[in-house]
């Protein structure tokens, strides 16, 4: 964009401009153009006319701070959390629900045009909640001191700042009630909460985990030493005071780093495992288990999934980055045959046992990447009628889509957390003889400004 502009870019920094927002990036930020140079604009609104100062200015966009507003979007609202501005949790509270699931609409409709060439595909409005609060049932609260307390809550914005909070409203209440009462207990007890920068201290991380359709709840203290002083006196305060409280577990993670739980799990009080049921199916979920963080809109989604699949119950069907299996078992129910492939060898464990806690005999799992695995059943002459993919951000592998034009599934079941790698991927798919009939957007993260799609896509001319 720079060079319609012959080296020099139409605005510098300090410049004071008037601005029109005409679109909303993947991290909330309003985008206005000057000359087709884009300018940046946290908590600008589409719609909105706004003065604006010019923060800082690269080679092909650049940062604007919001000063005043000539014209404010229909869709703008009070955010209803007090420290929505410097938390790093949500990004769009202040653009009411309808607002929020059109944007995220338009967003895929935009990368499926731009980056997909496929401008045509149908969209559909995205699903959203009837009650887009409290829907997180799992919260990983960072503990720290400040002015001589400790404090718990979350990390600002791009920051490992601790913003101390009392109440989260995008979580699960309970988790406010544990987060509180940890905070509470480590001040009047005396422990010392983790000091990142001189990794020294004790407590790291609270972590707390609910089973919606049981209400069981799952506390996961994350100290850096094996030794904790007054622990016992914390247990007892959570067993009096946590309603649905089944298991205590003590995790140690003595390392430098960002990732929160170490290798040493044991449990302190009560069961190992918590249980949730998404649909029919229900879940085993220890500390370490990935399971889905809304799982509400989890069900709409899988049901989604499922559709898009056309089960009859002759099918032969893979899963690839199934987890702990959740997409698979869902899909058993409809399905002669499952094969499930996950590169984290601890969540197929998880997969084959909640296969038979649902007594499910239909499903196959095998640990390792699905680039790799796949090949190597096809090669084996496995056959699949149906192939669901649900990759992390980046997308699939090149030789797993190379493996599926190969394999030749009648359908192909998308499930992503990054439209912009899904466009890619569709587009691969595309050129190699399927076709995406139509994308369906589901709100799985209310008042952040993560998207996610299901796609469903079959073999032309079959
Ligand atoms: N389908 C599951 C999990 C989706 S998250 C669910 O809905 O719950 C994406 C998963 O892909 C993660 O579990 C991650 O561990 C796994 N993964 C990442 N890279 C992989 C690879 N190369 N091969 C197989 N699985 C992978």
């Amino acid at each position: 964009m720079a060079k319609k502009h012959g080296g020099a870019l139409p605005v510098k920094k300090n410049d004071l401009i008037q601005l029109t927002i005409e679109d909303l990036t993947h991290e909330g930020h309003g985008v206005g153009k000057v000359d087709g140079y884009p300018l940046f604009i946290p908590n600008a609104l589409p719609g909105e006319k706004i003065n604006v100062k010019v923060i800082k200015t690269s080679k092909n966009y650049g940062f604007g701070r919001l000063m005043e507003w000539h014209e404010k979007s229909p869709n703008r609202v009070e955010p209803p959390c007090p420290v929505y501005d410097r938390c790093g949790g949500c990004q769009l509270q202040h653009l009411s629900y309808d607002g929020q699931l059109a944007a995220k609409q338009k967003q895929v409709q935009d990368v499926m045009a731009r980056i997909g060439k496929l401008p045509h595909v149908p969209v559909h409005p995205t699903m959203g909640m009837e009650e887009p609060w409290r829907y997180r049932n799992k919260s990983q609260v960072p503990l720290g001191m400040s002015n001589g307390s400790v404090i718990a809550g979350f990390y600002a914005k791009r920051s490992h700042e601790i913003v101390d909070v009392n109440h989260c409203i995008i979580q699960e209440k309970v988790s406010d009630e544990v987060m509180s009462l940890v905070k509470q207990k480590a001040n009047e007890l005396g422990i010392q909460p983790y000091d990142e920068t001189h990794h020294k201290g004790v407590l790291r991380h609270v972590v707390i985990r609910y089973g919606r359709t049981t209400g069981e709840v799952m506390v996961i203290l994350v100290t850096r030493t094996n030794d904790v002083p007054h622990m016992m006196e914390l247990i007892d305060v959570l067993k009096e005071n946590i309603k649905g409280l089944t298991s205590i577990i003590h995790n140690v993670n003595k390392q430098k780093t960002n990732v929160i739980m170490g290798e040493k799990t044991t449990t302190l009080w009560g069961r190992d495992v918590i249980y949730d049921s998404i649909g029919d199916i229900r879940f085993a979920i220890s500390a370490r288990s990935f399971y889905q963080v809304n799982p509400v809109q989890t069900e709409v989604l899988y049901k989604k999934a499922l559709e898009y699949t056309q089960l009859t119950g002759e099918e032969s069907v893979v899963d690839a980055y199934c987890g702990i299996g959740t997409i698979s078992l869902f899909l058993a129910q409809k399905a002669k045959k499952v094969y499930g492939v996950e590169i984290v060898e601890q969540a197929i464990e998880d997969a084959k046992q909640n296969a038979e806690l649902n007594g499910i005999d239909n499903a196959e799992f095998e640990a390792g990447p699905a680039e790799v695995v796949i090949p190597k059943w096809h090669k084996e002459g496995k056959k699949a009628d149906v192939i669901v993919v649900d990759p992390p951000r980046k997308g699939c592998d090149e030789a797993l889509l190379a493996t599926i034009l190969a394999m030749k599934p009648k359908r192909v079941v998308y499930v992503s957390c990054n439209p912009g790698t899904l466009a890619r991927d569709l587009r691969v798919l595309e050129e190699g003889g399927y076709e995406t009939v139509e994308v369906q957007p589901v709100d799985m993260f209310p008042q952040t400004s993560h998207v996610e799609c299901v796609a469903q896509i079959v073999l032309k001319n079959d």
